[in-house]
């Protein structure tokens, strides 16, 4: 049988819940496929400054890089609001990236035809599905290039630098082409090469890296075009590889067009199998203890981790299958609730999946 170990971050708020949730069904996906794993809990965000004065404790950052993937809830929360640039919660999750290598986000946009009605794009556009991978670059670009102040002709000035080299562009490029290879087999290069110098060296870079995947179709497009493109006729995309500030944007507004914060699983990883999975939404501080929570996010990052991290890809397949059929069924959380479904707290959620299994 073969053993993995797992890191659990919970974090605060309804990270807690929905994490207890996903942990169930890992559990039952991971005996059927004759696999054991080891999970380990440690504490980050909140309520790690409540017990060790910090939101990113040594020993959690350890863990997690002696293991082979991090399952994470969601950090912060208003108790931790008013703390310090370096002490606030979201820290963490800064630290989790940088010190564990992770320089790519993989974001699945997809709507379920049971949930068409919660998007707020009209019918029509949605009725051409959406189903898009957006990969973005994590750990590059302007938020991590020179900042700084000065005085230019009398006036405070302040810039900001948008710094890539080849190897970043190539090894993100690389993943785009591979995950597409599993999809569609289209990448969309999103940039602004016609004033951006950095956006030229991109496309330069995106092509030679192209020459590797002759079976998968690559185009281009301007980031405010792209901007438009999504609302306007997001079934054109399959995967979306962009730099750290336009996919930070773009895949916010891309998760918008399926309606359902509560439906969105990311992925964060490197050259190798491990992972960071964690759904997109927040710690929800307005519903978090009351079971109200949606743990369907977290339960599709569980999916994606053991297709990513531990190569089980009808693992991922068979949860994504019943979470489905929950869905088509009729049960929705409050979130993702309309007129005539039977709305259901977090853990009966979690029940139905793990009965559709
Ligand atoms: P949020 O995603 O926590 O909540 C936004 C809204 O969506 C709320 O009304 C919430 O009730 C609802 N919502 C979110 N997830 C839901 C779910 N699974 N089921 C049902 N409803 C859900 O964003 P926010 O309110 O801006 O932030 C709250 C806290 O979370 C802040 O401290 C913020 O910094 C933190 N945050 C953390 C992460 C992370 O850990 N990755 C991401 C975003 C925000």
């Amino acid at each position: 049988m073969k053993e993995y170990d797992i890191a659990v971050i919970p974090g605060d708020g309804i990270g807690v819940e929905v994490t207890a949730v996903a942990l169930k069904v890992m559990e039952k996906v991971a005996a059927k496929h004759d696999v054991k794993l080891n999970f380990t809990e440690v504490l980050a965000g909140g309520c790690a400054i409540d017990k060790y004065g910090e939101p990113l404790p040594a020993a959690t950052l350890e863990t997690c890089q002696h293991s082979d993937a991090v399952l994470l809830g969601a950090v912060g929360g208003p108790k931790w609001d008013n703390l310090g640039g370096n002490q606030r919660p979201e820290k963490a999750l800064l630290g989790l990236r940088s010190g564990l290598g992770l320089y790519a986000n993989l974001r699945p946009v997809k709507i379920y035809d049971a949930l068409k009605g919660a998007s707020p794009l009209k019918d029509s556009i949605i009725a051409q599905g959406v189903d898009v991978l957006i990969v973005r670059e994590l750990t590059g670009g302007i938020y991590f290039g020179d900042r700084g102040r000065t005085t230019v002709d009398g006036y405070a000035t302040a810039y900001d630098s948008e710094v890539y080299n080849e190897f970043e562009i190539a090894r993100i490029a690389k993943n785009a082409f591979e995950a597409a290879l599993l999809r569609r087999k289209k990448v969309t290069l999103v940039d602004k090469a016609n004033i951006l110098e950095s956006s030229r060296l991109w496309r330069e870079v995106v092509v030679k890296v192209a020459k590797h995947y002759p079976t998968v179709e690559l185009n281009y497009m301007y980031v405010d075009n792209a901007a438009m493109q999504l609302v306007k006729n997001p079934a054109q995309f399959d995967v979306i590889v962009t730099s750290n500030m336009f996919g930070d944007i773009l895949s916010d507004e891309a998760s918008m067009i399926t309606g359902s914060i509560g439906m969105l699983a990311s992925s964060s990883v490197r050259e190798d199998s491990f992972g960071m999975y964690e759904p997109i939404h927040g710690s929800a501080p307005d519903i978090a203890g009351q079971d109200l929570a949606n743990p369907l996010a977290q339960i599709l990052s569980a999916a994606m981790l053991f297709e990513f991290s531990l190569g089980l890809s009808a693992a991922a397949r068979e949860i994504e299958t019943a979470v489905e059929s929950v869905l088509k069924r009729g049960y929705r959380t409050g979130d993702i609730w309309t007129q005539g479904t039977e709305k259901v707290g977090t853990k009966r959620m979690g029940e139905l999946v793990l009965a559709a299994l």
